[in-house]
C-alpha cells in the first residue's frame, strides 16, 4: 500500500504508475481539453459521476500526479492545486465562509494572507479576528462568535517563526466545532504533519520548499477528509447546490466533500488554475524534498549557531535553537529539523541590515524563501511594507530584522559568504 509507505518513497514514486510503454515521469499534459466518443460521457462529467479529465481548469493529468503525491505526503484524502499559494489559501476559506461569516486567525502570517485578511476578504464581507498564538486558551476563546466558520494559523509563522502549538488550536478548533486550517509552507509535508496533530485542511504555497527551485508560483490545498461537516454549521457542504443541480457535497463525496466543492465550485468560477508546466515541476520538486529539506535544515541551525555567537548579530530567531522560545514547540512539531528560514539583527539596525543585504555574493536579495539557493530579504522594507508599523509588528517584523533563507549550497561557503557580508557592516 502506497499510504504505508514512508514519504521519503511517497515523494519518488507516490501518485503516479505508468503502464508499459508509457512515459516514465509523469508527461506534461499542455492540454486546454480532451477527447470522448460519447455525449453520454461527457455528460456524466458534467453530472460528477466520473472523475476523467475534461477541461484543464477543473483538472489536468499532470496536475493530478502533484496532487496525488502531495495528498499521500500531507496523509489527505485529496488535493487541489492553484495558480499561486495566495489562491490558496483564499480558497481554503471562501469555500466555507460567506459574506456575513467570521475567521479567526493568528496574526503571525505572511504578509500576503495578512493583507488577504486585513483587507480583500472583508471586501467581500469575511471577517477575520487576528489572535495572538501565544495567548491562552481562554483568551484565544474570546475571538469566536457564532458566525465563525474556521481557524487559520501557519505552521512556522513567516518570518517571525514561531511555531504554532498545534495541541492548543486543534482543541480549540474541535471544542468549536470548526475546521483547523494550516498554512504548511514553511514546515513542508517532510517535516510537519498536520493532520498528525489536528488540523483539517492544509494549505501550502507550492512556490517555496515544494517547487524548491524557484521555478513556478503555485499553491495548493489538501483536505484530511476527517472534518465532520454535518454539524450543522455547514449548510453549503450538506444542502443542495443549485449550481450542480442540487447535489449535496457531503452526501455524494463523503470525506471528499470539502476538497471537491472547492474545486468544482471556486475553481470552476473563479478559475485560479495551474498550467501544467508548473504542476509538473511541483511534483518533480516533491520527488527530492526529503533530500533537500535535510539540507535545508543542517544548514540553517548551522548559520543560525554561527550568527549566534557573532559580535556583530544582535540577535537570532531560529526555532531550531534551544534558546528559541518554539523550541520544545519545533522539537515536538518538527521533529526533523525546524526548516531552512532564519531572522537576525544587526548592530547598526536597518542602514546594517541594508549594506548586509547589498553585501552578500553567493546569498542573493530576492523576494523568496525555500529556494535551493540561499538567499535574503529585509521585510520590513518589502514583502511586509504595506502593513502599518504595529500590523507589521503583530506579524513578527521588526525594522531590523533580516531574514535568510538558508539554501543547500555547502556550509562552508555560505558562512564565508555571511562573513564577508558582515565585515563590510562594520
Ligand atoms: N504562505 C506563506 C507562508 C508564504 O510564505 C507565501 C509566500 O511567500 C504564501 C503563502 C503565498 O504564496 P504565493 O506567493 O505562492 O502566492
Amino acid at each position: 500500500m502506497k499510504s504505508s509507505w514512508k514519504i521519503e518513497t511517497q515523494a519518488v514514486q507516490g501518485s503516479y504508475e505508468p503502464k508499459a510503454t508509457e512515459s516514465r515521469i509523469p508527461a506534461i499534459c499542455q492540454s486546454t481539453t480532451f477527447k470522448y466518443d460519447s455525449a453520454d460521457h461527457v455528460a456524466a462529467l458534467f453530472d460528477l459521476d466520473k472523475a476523467d479529465p475534461f477541461y484543464t481548469r477543473l483538472g489536468n493529468p499532470t496536475t493530478d500526479s502533484f496532487e496525488g503525491k502531495v495528498a499521500m505526503m500531507e496523509g489527505g484524502v485529496g488535493a487541489l492545486a492553484t495558480s499561486s499559494g495566495q489562491a490558496a489559501s483564499a480558497f481554503a476559506i471562501l469555500n466555507i465562509a460567506r459574506s456575513g461569516q467570521h475567521v479567526v486567525s493568528a496574526s503571525t502570517l505572511y504578509g500576503g494572507t495578512y493583507s488577504l485578511f486585513a483587507n480583500t476578504l472583508p471586501k467581500l464581507g469575511v471577517e477575520v479576528t487576528f489572535v495572538d498564538p501565544e495567548a491562552s486558551h481562554e483568551e484565544l476563546k474570546k475571538a469566536f462568535r457564532p458566525e465563525t466558520r474556521c481557524i487559520f494559523a501557519e505552521t512556522i509563522g513567516n518570518p517571525g517563526l514561531n511555531v504554532l502549538d498545534f495541541e492548543k488550536f486543534s482543541a480549540l478548533a474541535n471544542e468549536m466545532g470548526l475546521p483547523l486550517i494550516i498554512d504548511n509552507t514553511f514546515g513542508t509535508p517532510y517535516l510537519c504533519r498536520p493532520f498528525e496533530h489536528g488540523a483539517d485542511i492544509v494549505v501550502h504555497s507550492a512556490t517555496k520548499y515544494i517547487d524548491g527551485h524557484a521555478t513556478s508560483v503555485g499553491g495548493v490545498i489538501v483536505d484530511s477528509g476527517r472534518f465532520d461537516w454535518s454539524n450543522g454549521k455547514f449548510p453549503e457542504l450538506t444542502e443542495p447546490d443549485v449550481s450542480y443541480h442540487g447535489l449535496r457535497y457531503v452526501e455524494k463525496f463523503g470525506p471528499l466533500a470539502y476538497i471537491i466543492k472547492a474545486r468544482v465550485q471556486y475553481m470552476r468560477d473563479l478559475g485560479a488554475t495551474p498550467g501544467p508546466m508548473n504542476t509538473f515541476l511541483f511534483q518533480h520538486g516533491l520527488t527530492t524534498l526529503p533530500l533537500r529539506m535535510e539540507r535545508h535544515c543542517d544548514n540553517a541551525l548551522a548559520v543560525a549557531r554561527h550568527l549566534e555567537k557573532h559580535p556583530q548579530v544582535s540577535w537570532v530567531n531560529y526555532p531550531g535553537l534551544d534558546s528559541h522560545p518554539s523550541y520544545a514547540l519545533a522539537q515536538r512539531y518538527l521533529p526533523r529539523g525546524a526548516s531552512g528560514v532564519l531572522t537576525f539583527g544587526i548592530k547598526g539596525g536597518a542602514a546594517a541590515g541594508k549594506t548586509f543585504m547589498e553585501s552578500t555574493k553567493l546569498i542573493a536579495l530576492v523576494v523568496h524563501v525555500g529556494d535551493a539557493r540561499s538567499c535574503v530579504l529585509h521585510p520590513a522594507s518589502t514583502t511586509h511594507r504595506q502593513l502599518s508599523e504595529e500590523q507589521q509588528i503583530a506579524s513578527g517584523v521588526t525594522p531590523d530584522l533580516i531574514r535568510l533563507s538558508v539554501g543547500i549550497e555547502h556550509i562552508d561557503d555560505i558562512l564565508a559568504d555571511i562573513d564577508q557580508a558582515l565585515a563590510a557592516c562594520k
